[in-house]
């Protein structure tokens, strides 16, 4: 693998015993990767970037911006901040003392999500706030329907925990029976959480992903595939 760097791009170029060139972009930074075949020039192949360079920096964007997603969030006022799938405008309430973790009450109405702050509160504070109140958004959201879906299914967890995952949206023990939810749930549909709760039950059926799991998820949740897509695809 040879890397080499255009108008500020690089590229990494692996040559292969093949007849075309291939240009791939890649999660999450947007790396460009060149497949060409072993006798063509660099000058070729630079021409070839070069006359790629629109459509390779409107992929990078593309990229770039589904999985940065989560942190694009500055927690400011007037900033739209998703619960549910629902937008919200955000308003800060200034606080002239600290704010204990265990005191934080944000509240919210039909348009708002109310955030106590302090004056001297940066990103990360208000962050944290907000993963705090998002956490007990998912608390209050998930012992019913994860019940509810235990009984429909016939399965039973052991527990359930929510974790601020990067890659995925749930995991399932199949030995332990336990279940982790991605914090992140709690910005999109209830559909999606839902889907991502029925996926990781059925896995106490069958462990893998294989065909038998994909009937049980059609059988149990016809949507399924409509609710995955969105899910990877949507960004808030
Ligand atoms: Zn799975």
């Amino acid at each position: 693998m040879k890397q080499i760097k255009v108008n500020g791009l690089v590229v990494n170029i692996e040559k292969k015993q093949i007849k075309n060139m291939y240009l791939k972009v890649f999660p999450p930074n947007g790396e460009l990767f060149i497949t060409a075949p072993k006798r063509m020039s660099e000058a070729r192949i630079l021409e070839f970037i070069l006359s790629k360079v629109d459509w390779i920096e409107k992929q990078q964007t593309k990229i770039k911006k589904q999985y940065s997603a989560q942190k694009t969030l500055e927690y400011v006022k007037g900033e739209k901040i998703p619960l549910w799938g629902k937008m919200y405008t955000l308003d800060l309430i200034p606080f002239t003392s600290p704010i204990r973790m265990s005191d934080l009450r944000i509240e919210k109405d039909k348009e708002r999500i109310l955030l106590p702050v302090t004056e001297d509160s940066d990103r990360e504070q208000r962050k944290k706030s907000m993963d705090l109140w998002y956490r007990k958004q998912m608390e209050t959201m998930v012992p019913d329907m994860l019940k509810e879906w235990e009984n429909r299914i016939g399965v039973e967890s052991s527990s359930w925990v929510i974790r601020d995952m990067k890659t995925r949206w749930g995991t399932c023990n199949v030995v332990s029976r336990k279940i982790c939810l991605n914090l992140q749930l709690a910005k999109r549909p209830r559909e999606c959480l839902e889907y991502v709760i029925v996926h990781e039950l059925v896995h106490l059926l069958e462990s893998s992903h294989n065909q038998v799991f994909k009937d049980y998820m059609t059988q149990f949740l016809p949507d399924w595939k409509e609710r995955k897509a969105f899910l990877n695809r949507v960004v808030y």
